[in-house]
């Protein structure tokens, strides 16, 4: 009976020092069956119980069983204590985790090269006073032709092909001059504006044409405007978007709603002694203009005893084109990533 006394206090000390060395969850695990499982030390006190008189069983029985609570208890709160720990331990390993440090490797995207050279083009004009000035893609034959001096029977209605809509008199606009008109019905001069837009011609689709591009048009309407305003204009725009000093010079050309018409070219800013750029000529042609024509002015209802203005056109591909170096004008309409990820 002696021996069996002795060997509860035994095991309770045992197991008061086992669960000092416990620093995990999965040790204090293997301890408690050691101890409390089912064939543990604890459990095996009883078959020695069952052969003690009846006497020494009432004695031992209970310490037995206080033995049993006590080490549940020590190992309950041994157990919590580990987790606390461990759910401590996690918050502190999270706090310094900083979400922002994993970057998967995403391809970052650009802007399209028509935005960039439309946002450089407007970004010119602006420093110089104009405003921009949008209008509809679908046009009426008055505002497309007739009231930029191109009447039905015009031979200049050849020049641009044109894609008519089944609805009568409708087209899409072949140029942006038709929003200089509607600038001038809209708003009094003096006036000093840019159209950036898309326009359309029904044309077969190489490497140089595409039957839709984007032009740029601008204007000017106040009192004493001269050709050499137009001219000195041009120069500043010219050597801005292409960041260098150009010469440029005109060139007498036809367009129905200026007159005179001029067609400007600019010195080849890529070579000195000609290159493929500029066919070995040095010079290359960037844009046709004039003094606003007077029955153009009067369709927008101006006064052209107190005004005149003058206009100019930029292919907005071709400067782009030129600009970059890009010899297929179909790159800028296709979705080639390869492509656009240069720019
Ligand atoms: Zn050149």
């Amino acid at each position: 009976m002696k021996t069996l006394k002795t060997e509860i206090q035994t095991i309770q000390e045992s197991f008061k020092k086992a669960l000092e060395s416990v620093y995990s969850l999965d040790e204090l695990e293997s301890i408690r069956v050691t101890y409390l499982g089912r064939k543990g030390t604890i459990a095996n006190l009883m078959p020695h119980l069952a052969q003690l008189s009846l006497e020494d069983k009432r004695e031992l029985g209970p310490l037995i069983n206080e033995l049993k609570m006590v080490t549940e208890k020590l190992f309950n709160e041994k157990k919590e204590d580990l987790f606390d720990k461990s759910l401590e331990e996690q918050e502190a390993s999270f706090k310094d985790f900083d979400v922002t440090a994993y970057k998967p490797n995403q391809p970052e995207g650009s802007l399209h090269l028509y935005t960039q050279a439309t946002q450089d083009i407007i970004s010119i004009f602006s420093s110089m006073g104009y405003s921009v000035e949008d209008g509809p893609e679908v046009e009426t034959e008055f505002y497309n032709f007739e009231a930029l001096n191109i009447p039905g029977d015009h031979p200049a209605r050849d020049m641009q092909d044109t894609f008519w809509t089944t609805l009568p008199n409708t087209l899409l606009r072949t140029h942006t001059s038709p929003v200089q008109i509607r600038t001038m019905q809209q708003q009094t001069p003096p006036l000093k504006v840019i159209v950036p837009g898309r326009v359309y011609r029904h044309e077969a689709t190489d490497a140089s044409h595409d039957f839709q591009f984007h032009q740029f048009e601008g204007m000017v309407i106040d009192k004493d405007i001269s050709l050499s305003h137009m001219i000195a204009t041009m120069k500043h725009f010219l050597e801005t978007f292409f960041k260098k000093e150009l010469k440029v010079r005109a060139r007498p050309g036809y367009f129905p709603f200026v007159e005179p018409g001029i067609e400007i070219d600019m010195s080849c800013p890529f070579c000195k002694d000609g290159c493929s750029t500029c066919k070995k000529t040095k010079w290359i042609e960037m844009v046709g203009a004039g003094l606003i024509h007077p029955h153009v002015l009067t369709s927008g209802g101006i006064d052209t005893k107190i005004y005149t203005g003058f206009a100019f056109g930029f292919g907005l591909t071709r400067l782009i084109m030129i600009k970059y170096g890009i010899s297929d004008i179909r790159l800028l309409h296709t979705a080639h990533v390869e492509f656009l990820k240069q720019f």
